[in-house]
């Protein structure tokens, strides 16, 4: 229908159209300004207007003018209804106002009538394309909207992820194909149940609180949780996300959502991690033992509900740590290991994967496989509790070299083993492998390190002889012993850097070596293994010699013994034969013999006495000032009464002012007795012996010289020693016991003063005692003038 707009002032004029154009059925709207046609347009849709030019206020012209000017308005048909502006202006005023015919009063109704009519079918045209090109338009768009749905349809479908779209109140309505092959779910049924019976109980929460807080928002949804494949059971880690679709005013029209399976990288993320801790626990420890129950801790829960690991000690494979999620079951694993041990040569199991080097992998262990692989009915019992879905083992190995196995079993938490855990596995074995060789490593060098610094503290020498025969080791006490530094000997042939060595039987032994020119007596004791023989060694030169002199002691002593033993023997024989008559010269003869011999005795028996007290440090000194120069005219007067006629002896005391000496007094005259027994005694062919007194400082000096034997520069310290003698076998028929020099040097030590030997002019030698003098010993020597003082 078109509405037909009548604009006049007057209402008689309006009556007046109204009449005309109401047989032609359409809808009149009436105006009496100008303004009221104006609104008139605003409220309704106007197929002509018929409008009046004369009217107060707004007239016609201005009123089509106005209505020109709008958009809306601007092609209504405008015809002016007019009484008196018929001339020319006017007229064409009217048309350039927009007019589209001009209708004079008194107007024909009947052509009035008809050009209104023609204008209202010319509307209802207009109508009627206008409505077929809106009619076009939508069915256009619908098919737009389609061929849109169609093709993002066919993207979802194309897609490696799970598609899907949601009402705005969350309920699925779309689904693509691939995730209904993952949870092998019809799409009814998955609409029906949402995500819920798909996602792994514990992500569930979680996702729930996510979605619902999407929902309530519109904003975007993301979460990672695991869904269940329907084809393995198995639950693999997807990125869940969504984005809303929102209308002009912000409202959500659609969910869009994508499940992108990232199950893979995460692994590979948590592998990575994990490897990462296993690296820091392995590294946290030396003690082998400790690694691999740390590794069997890092397993639990992360790869395994259980784990054991076996190693191969001394050929046999040892279970030396078990894990288990619950700490109880420990015990339980533990005893499934010590009442059914794999038997070595099993065909599965860690004595197969140690034999092999080849891992294990039991993907699904059902009831059916677990009673045939256990024995009896304890040991199901035992492998039913402990729980057994799904198992691996691998092999623990480093450089090629199996040391034991790792067995991981999952039992509770439903997870079964794949490939990437088998990959993850055998991954941390290699390392654990490595970490146990480390430690192995470090505990043989600690060993050794520990084994070379015992054999450097050891005062026997030690070296090493590879069996090529080269010395491969040798110690500080093999350097000092010998004399041969260590970079002087080690990877040299042995034979040529200690010649002679070649006589060791390799047994304990003792044997005289020429090293640095001088012979040296080792005890030597050698022990051969696979590579070579090990030889420690130890210097007993001076106990090969104290013993050698113990041996000469012995045969010089009892010589000693011997000839005076023999002489009072003899005499006393004599004396008490009855069968002849001894004349009294005779009878004293052996009589003196008899108290000589027994004097003799007597000295050889303090000597050995002495030496003694002397060893055992109980011989007490009595320090007191003495006169040296009486002492030695008492020594030499008492010594001419048996000296031998061969020897001259002569007593030379200063002139001068000669100090007391601070000497036990008894000790000084026994050093100097037997400097003048030594003096006549290896003066066999005679000569003069000359006993010399003189102040020296604060000192007083004995010497008494000869003109005998002497002794050879190289003996000159060695005289002093005990039992030393510069001719133990008697070669000049001249015995003594060696007891003499070391009592005379140990008694003058303790005096404060010193004894040497210097050779005579001439043959002989000189032997001095120096004793410091009464008076500067109380100086310089508290303790002695304390002595001094108390006598
Ligand atoms: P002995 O009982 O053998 O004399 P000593 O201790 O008195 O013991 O002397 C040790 C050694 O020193 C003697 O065996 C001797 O070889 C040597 N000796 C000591 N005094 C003299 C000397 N005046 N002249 C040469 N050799 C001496």
């Amino acid at each position: 229908m078109a509405n037909i707009l009548l604009v006049d002032d007057r209402p008689e004029n309006l009556l007046a159209l109204e009449g005309i154009l109401e047989p032609l059925g359409q809808p009149l709207l009436y105006a009496h300004s100008g303004d009221e046609a104006l609104r008139q347009l605003l409220r309704h849709e106007i197929a002509v207007i018929l409008l009046d030019v004369q009217m107060p206020e707004l007239d016609g012209f201005e009123t089509a003018t106005l209505i020109k000017q709008r958009e809306r308005t601007r092609h209504v048909p405008i015809i002016f209804v007019t009484a008196i502006s018929k001339d020319e202006e006017q007229v064409f005023r009217g048309y350039s106002a927009g007019a589209v015919d001009y209708v004079f009063k008194p107007f024909n109704p009947q052509i009035l009538r008809s050009k209104v009519a023609v204008f209202i079918e010319l509307h209802e045209k207009n109508e009627q394309l206008r409505r077929q090109a809106e009619l076009l338009k939508e069915q256009e768009l619908t098919e737009l909207r389609r061929e849109s749905e169609e093709r993002y349809r066919f993207l979802a479908e194309a897609q490696p992820d799970q598609i899907w779209t949601a009402q705005p109140n969350g309920e699925l309505d779309y689904v693509n194909q691939r995730a209904l092959d993952y949870f092998e779910l019809p799409f009814s049924r998955l609409v029906e149940q949402g995500w819920t019976t798909v996602v792994h109980p514990e992500d569930l929460g979680r996702m729930l609180e996510r979605w619902q807080h999407a929902l309530a928002t519109g904003q975007q949804y993301e979460n990672a949780l695991r869904l269940r494949r329907a084809a393995d059971g198995s639950f693999r880690w997807h990125l869940m996300r969504a984005v809303a679709m929102t209308g002009r005013g912000g409202e959500v029209l659609k969910w869009f959502g994508a499940n992108t399976d990232i199950h893979d990288q995460k692994r590979a993320e948590e592998a990575q991690r994990f490897l990462v801790e296993a690296g820091a626990a392995l590294a946290s420890s030396l003690d082998y033992r400790s690694t691999l129950a740390a590794v069997a801790k890092l397993a639990v829960p992360r790869i395994a509900d259980w784990t054991r690991v076996d190693v191969l000690e001394a050929d046999r494979l040892r279970t030396v740590a078990v894990e288990h999620v619950d700490p109880h079951k420990v015990e339980l694993a533990l005893e499934l290991a010590r009442r059914y041990p794999e038997r070595p040569d099993a065909q599965q199991g860690p004595p197969h994967v140690v034999r092999t080097g080849e891992s294990e992998l039991a993907i699904e262990i059902d009831e059916e496989r677990l009673a045939e692989l256990a024995t009896d009915d304890l040991h199901l019992g035992l492998v039913r509790e402990l729980g057994f879905q799904s198992y691996m083992c691998v092999p623990l190995t480093a450089h090629g070299r199996v040391l034991g196995a790792i067995s991981f079993v999952a039992a509770e938490s439903g997870r079964r083993y794949g490939p990437e855990d088998l990959a993850l596995a055998e991954e941390l074995a290699r390392r654990a492998g490595i970490a146990v060789e480390n430690a192995q490593l470090y505990r043989e060098s600690e060993e050794r390190a520990q084994a070379a610094r015992v054999l450097e503290t050891v005062a026997d020498g030690v070296f090493l002889v590879d069996d090529a025969g080269v010395v491969r080791l040798w110690n500080s006490a093999a350097e000092s012993i010998t004399g041969i530094r260590r970079n002087g000997i080690v990877g040299h042939a042995l034979e040529e850097a200690l010649p002679g060595w070649e006589r060791v039987t390799g047994r304990s032994e003792t044997l005289p070596l020429e090293l640095d020119g001088r012979e040296r007596w080792l005890w030597v004791s050698g022990v051969s293994f696979d590579d070579g023989t090990v030889y420690a060694f130890r210097d007993v030169t001076e106990d090969h010699k104290l013993e050698h002199i113990r041996q000469d002691l012995v045969a010089t002593v009892s010589h000693e013994l011997r000839t005076p033993l023999a002489a009072i023997y003899g005499s006393a024989l004599t004396l008490n034969r009855d069968d002849i008559v001894l004349e009294q010269d005779i009878r004293t003869r052996l009589l003196n013999v008899i108290v000589d011999e027994s004097t003799r005795l007597a000295t050889i028996v303090d000597d050995l006495l002495v030496a003694s007290q002397l060893d055992a440090g109980r011989l007490d000194a009595r320090i007191e000032s003495c006169d040296a120069a009486a002492l030695a005219e008492s020594v030499v007067r008492a010594a001419r009464t048996h000296l031998p006629d061969r020897i001259r002896l002569e007593l030379d005391v200063s002139s001068g002012r000669l100090p007391p000496v601070a000497a036990d007094e008894a000790q000084l005259r026994q050093v100097l007795d037997n400097l003048l027994d030594n003096a006549v005694k290896y003066s066999p062919g005679g000569g003069e012996v000359r006993v010399a007194v003189r102040a020296a400082g604060d000192l007083v000096r004995f010497a008494v010289a000869d003109g005998g034997l002497g002794v050879p520069a190289a003996e000159r310290s060695r005289i002093f020693e005990k039992f030393y003698r510069l001719d133990p076998d008697m070669t000049h028929g001249i015995g003594g016991t060696g007891l003499g020099l070391y009592i005379a040097r140990e008694l003058v030590r303790r005096m404060g003063g010193r004894i040497w030997v210097e050779p005579n002019d001439g043959p002989g030698s000189v032997f001095t005692v120096e004793i410091p003098a009464a008076s500067g010993v109380e100086k310089e020597r508290k303790p002695r003038k304390k002595a001094v003082a108390t006598r």
